[in-house]
């Protein structure tokens, strides 16, 4: 009798552990779902570039994805903390933000652009001087203000926010990334991008820096991705050529 308990014991607890091993590792991102086309919210889902691509990592690696919305300038610390395991954000490679996580290999290139009204004598950038600029805190679009030559800075917590300060005339521009910057005026007839391009970036996946097998392992999957096409496919699906 003691014997057939402790089998059906042992029984037991095999079973449990196939059970368990078989529901996989959880791969957290953090991101900001208010940035089209890389990340936004479509009912209750999180949809966008960032999130497909992350998908396909995460089914190559075998995790199940989980996304956490939060705002942009928390994300690096969520991924610091452990709280998420890798930022996805449109998130532009920095060597600032290289001193608090590790970046994966880019998947993409992106660029800063201005948005004015369309009834602003905004040219070019030099025009910003001394001028009001609205920015998302914690972007390159806000470090980048802050090289303009007098120019007043006003930090929105959301990029939306300083798009309706600018439809509202409130401010003279907002700098934001090219993608977002054509649905926001896509989406806003009165405003109009600028052609010439502030800067050129990449954007890349942030990971804890204790956290280098993740790394290795995205960076891997990534090459996969790249090599198969799937990458640009994803991106191709969201942003049209020109
Ligand atoms: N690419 C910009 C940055 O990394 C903005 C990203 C965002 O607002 N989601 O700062």
């Amino acid at each position: 009798m003691k014997k057939s308990i402790i089998v059906l014991l042992a029984v037991c607890s095999a079973l449990c552990m196939c059970a368990c091993g078989s529901s996989s590792k959880k791969l957290v991102m953090a991101t900001n779902a208010a940035f089209p086309p890389y990340e936004s919210v479509e009912g209750d889902k999180i949809v966008g570039i960032d999130p497909e691509i992350a998908q396909l990592i995460a089914d190559d690696l075998g995790m199940e994805l989980v996304i956490e919305d939060m705002a942009f300038d928390s994300i690096i610390a969520a991924v610091q903390s452990g709280k998420a395991d890798i930022a996805m954000a449109g998130m532009t490679v920095t060597e600032d933000r290289k001193e608090n996580i590790n970046f994966s290999d880019p998947y993409t290139t992106a660029a800063q652009v201005i948005l004015v009204k369309n009834t602003s004598t905004v040219k070019t950038p030099d025009d910003l001087a001394n001028l009001t600029v609205g920015v998302q805190i914690g972007t390159t679009g806000d470090i980048y203000a802050e090289d303009i030559e007098g120019a007043t800075i006003e930090r929105y917590s959301k990029y939306f926010e300083a798009i309706n300060a600018l439809a509202q005339g409130k401010i003279d521009a907002v700098i934001v990334d090219r993608e977002p910057g054509k649905v926001f005026v896509s989406e806003n007839p009165d405003l109009v991008m600028i052609d010439e391009e502030f800067t050129v970036e990449e954007y890349a996946i942030g990971v804890s820096k204790e956290n280098t097998e993740l790394l290795n392992n995205i960076n891997a999957s990534l090459k996969k991705l790249k090599e198969s096409g799937k990458i640009d496919e994803i991106i191709g699906k969201y942003i049209k050529a020109e």
